[in-house]
């Protein structure tokens, strides 16, 4: 019998949740939509129902239970999530088992598993940046994610960078998320363009993109609009980051989340941008996250081996078994 621990990644839309071995095997692992429109009650239970079906399919009870969660939380707690709308639920809360459980903030806990036996394997400082639909960090300080005084530490896509630009759906002003989230870019590109396209003729009116995936692409091919946005996406993450490494000091910038996929249309001009910034020091090298939208999960993993009482859990773990079956 293998010792396991129950995963779950608990995020706005899906949650990805698998049975992972002491020594990193995914034995399982599998998705359910969130149904964050019936409610946090719902929300909860159908939390509960997951991780019991995947326990139910483990070879005997599991050590343990982690899960990662959205918004202000503790190892014991999950305080507050503005897009679940749940508000101080215990830990215990999200299982009927009776096994130790540990909850992670989401970002963090995919920082975690990036730190243990990720990208950031060989490292003890690093950002794990996570460019999505929104923007997060995990600040990875002596290899352990921080989370600052109350929970909101690595909020890094609210940090300002245009002190006279849009409002953010924060409340402030001109934060990065505004600039250079996947969801902003897309949105950006479809004002940009909305605006543009009244003043052509109406022959030259193309179709507008869906994602920033496409922006990014039309930018490469010349398209003068695509390029524009892109270029203040560009702009907005090298300032952030510069403050970041600034203030930090990372050995390196590790970047996760959809937009990441860009490639060397994000990587390159960015590490340059970031250099330029940096006049007088030499710019953290920007690599890619190594685990893809598993690191969530996988991080869940490690709480969950650590609430269990595990000693160092990852230390022994290939990188190679830790790319389960595709989730449907
Ligand atoms: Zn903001």
């Amino acid at each position: 019998m293998k010792t396991y621990v129950v995963a779950l990644d608990v995020g706005g839309t899906a949650m990805k949740g698998g049975l992972v071995t002491s020594s990193g095997e995914v034995l399982l692992s599998d998705r359910r939509a969130t149904p964050r429109s019936e409610g946090p009650a719902r929300v909860v239970e159908a939390i509960r129902e997951f991780i019991d079906d995947l326990a139910a399919a483990g070879d005997g009870p599991p050590a343990g239970v982690g899960v990662a969660v959205p918004g202000l939380v503790t190892a014991d707690a999950a305080l507050y999530a503005a897009n679940i709308g749940w508000k101080d639920v215990p830990a215990a809360e999200f299982t009927t088992l009776d096994v130790p459980v540990r909850l992670g903030h989401d970002v963090r806990t995919g920082g975690l598993a990036e730190s243990v036996v990720g990208a950031g394997r060989s490292e003890r400082d690093f950002l794990f940046l996570s460019i999505g639909t929104g923007i997060a960090g995990a600040i990875i300080v002596g290899g352990t994610p921080y989370g600052g005084s109350a929970g909101w530490g690595g909020e890094i896509g609210h940090i300002p960078v245009l002190p006279e630009g849009e409002r953010c759906a924060c409340g402030q002003i001109g934060c990065l998320e505004t600039y250079a989230s996947a969801a902003s870019v897309a949105r950006r590109y479809a004002e940009r363009t909305s605006r543009t396209a009244s003043t052509r003729p109406p022959a030259s009116r193309e179709v507008t993109p869906a994602t920033a995936e496409d922006v990014v692409s039309l930018a490469m091919t010349g398209d003068r609009d695509a390029a524009a946005v892109w270029d203040e996406a560009l702009e907005a993450l090298s300032l952030a980051l510069a403050s970041y490494t600034l203030l930090l000091d990372p050995s390196s910038i590790v970047l996760g989340g959809g937009l990441s996929e860009a490639g060397p249309a994000l990587f390159d001009p960015l590490a340059e941008r970031l250099q330029e910034k940096l006049t007088w020091r030499t710019a953290p090298p920007l690599r890619p996250a190594a685990l893809g939208t598993s690191a969530g999960m996988l991080g869940a993993a490690l709480l969950g081996l650590q609430a269990a009482g595990f000693p160092d859990p990852g230390a022994t773990w290939k990188l190679d078994v830790l790319r389960p079956a595709p989730v449907p």
